[in-house]
Order: structure tokens, then sequence, then C-alpha cells
């Protein structure tokens, strides 16, 4: 079996948490690290690619694919602090499928990275860097048997849901996304069917989503029964609001496992081989 794992770097949603009553499951927004064999894949480049980025720079690794769900500040603001990608050795490609061609994945990552919000300009990055754009439902093949397919999530200014298949095992990652109250949402459910883990966006609970309707996030209620309906035997609770202290989350894993066994909470520094343990299916 090649190796295939997955490992958070910030789980945070909307913006960093960084308090004293939060650092067991961390304080940095979204990056989901995957080694794939001897490829790496980062999901997202919210304020946890900057701790990645380190180690992959101290690590060597020269090639990279950064898959970004969509452009919201959580997701994006490490970027230009990713080490590698001011190295002339490395190679990187980044690709973006909200966009809807309103504007390219570069011309993003230019908006951004701009005075007066942003002192260095992406072309300062001296890695090679090829801006991918694409729609889902795409299916995006990444080389050396890596394949990523896509979904349209429902988000405000859009987002996309991914699924990496490799090695015959299947992880999905679902941020940020809001569901409808009684109707699961099929083409998520097509994604993720029969995946080994999925990582979702679980910001609210059922009990108090009433109140967040159109924020565009989902409960981790509604994560267990596509987890059911799809037969994935993981979730992931991901994207966790600020107010979500340590106690708080742990809590809510316990809360989560006692409906479903194969319930963890993301937390920075987690790290899992994909297809190992879970709940039973
Ligand atoms: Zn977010
Ligand atoms: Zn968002």
């Amino acid at each position: 079996m090649k190796r295939f794992e997955m490992t958070i770097w910030g789980a945070r949603g909307s913006i960093p948490a960084p308090a004293e009553p939060n650092v067991c499951f961390g304080s940095d927004t979204s990056c989901v690290e995957l080694r794939c064999g001897d490829r790496v894949v980062v999901l997202d480049a919210g304020t946890g690619i900057v701790g990645c980025g380190r180690r992959l720079y101290e690590e060597r690794i020269h090639d990279i694919d950064i898959l970004l769900t969509h452009c919201h500040f959580d997701h994006i603001i490490g970027l230009p602090f990713v080490i590698p990608l001011y190295k002339d050795h490395v190679s990187a490609r980044i690709f973006a499928g909200h966009l809807e061609g309103d504007a390219t994945c570069q011309e993003m990552v230019e908006g951004f990275m701009c005075p007066p919000y942003f002192p260095v300009k992406p072309k300062q990055f001296a890695a090679r860097i090829d801006y991918r754009d694409f729609r889902p439902p795409d299916v995006l093949d990444l080389g050396g048997g890596i394949a990523a397919r896509t979904v349209r999530l429902n988000h405000p200014n859009g987002a996309v849901g991914y699924r990496i298949d490799f090695d015959g095992r299947s992880l999905c990652y679902i941020t940020d996304t809001e569901h409808e109250p009684g109707k699961r949402d099929e083409a998520i459910l097509d994604l993720i069917a029969g995946a080994d883990v999925m990582i979702y966006d679980t910001t609210y609970t059922d009990e108090d989503f009433a109140r967040y309707i159109g924020y565009g996030h989902s409960t981790w209620q509604e994560g267990v029964r596509l987890c059911r309906a799809g037969e994935v035997p993981r979730l992931i609770l991901f994207h966790h609001d600020i107010m979500q202290t340590d106690e708080r989350l742990t809590a809510l894993e316990a809360t989560a496992r006692a409906e479903f066994a194969g319930a963890m909470v993301a937390r920075t520094g987690l790290t899992l081989t994909v297809g190992e343990g879970g709940a039973p299916i």
C-alpha cells in the first residue's frame, strides 16, 4: 500500500483564533496537506499553510499542487508566506475553480497580493508557478496516479469541493458549503460515495443552524448524515468558529462520536493514513 496521509495544518474558519483556550485544537485557518506517495497536494492556503510551507522547505520538496476551494481570506491569506514559492528550484501549480469566468486564478492571486494590501507581488515568487483554472465537475489529473474530482458548493461567491483519489483510496474535502435542511446535496453525495474520509464544514450545529441561513456553512449533524448516506467511515469536523474553544471542541467530539463512531474534530497537527479506522459501515 502506498503512502496516502493527510495532515491538518489549520482547521479554523473565517479568521485565526490565537488564544490560550485554543492551543490544543489550534488557531490557524484552513490548510490540509496530503502525501500521495512522494507527491504533495495542499488543500487551501489559509494561515495553516505557513507552517506547512516551512516543513516542505525543510524536507526539500520541490513540487507542490495547491488546490483552493475559493478565495475568501481564511483560505488564501497564507499564500504569500509559503517559503517554497520563493525558491527557484520549486514548481507549483495553483488551482481554482470557483471564479466562474469572472477572473482567472492568476488574476485572483495578483488581486490580493498587491499594494496597498500587501507589498510583495506574485511575480516575486521565484518558483515556477502554473496557475490552473477549471470548472466543476471537471476532473483534475494531477499526475502520479492522483486524480481530483470536483463539485460546486453552495457558498457566497462560490466554492469547490474536492475528492482526491489515490492508490484505490479517497479523501474528500468539502468546505465551505451550506446545506438545505432535510435535503441531501445530491452532487456532494455523488462525489463522496464510497470515500474513506470526508473533511466537512461543521461551523454550526443543527440546533443553531436556523440563525445562520445564508452564511454559507453547514453542521456536524449534516456531515454525519452525508457520511451515512455515502458510506464514508471517517468524518473530520472542520472550519471551527472562533468561539469554539478546546473545551467546547472536546465536548463536540464526544457528542459527535456518540452519534457516529468515525467522527473526529480536526486539530492542527492531526495526521491520519487515508483508509485506516473510522466507523463500521
Ligand atoms: Zn472559510
Ligand atoms: Zn468562505
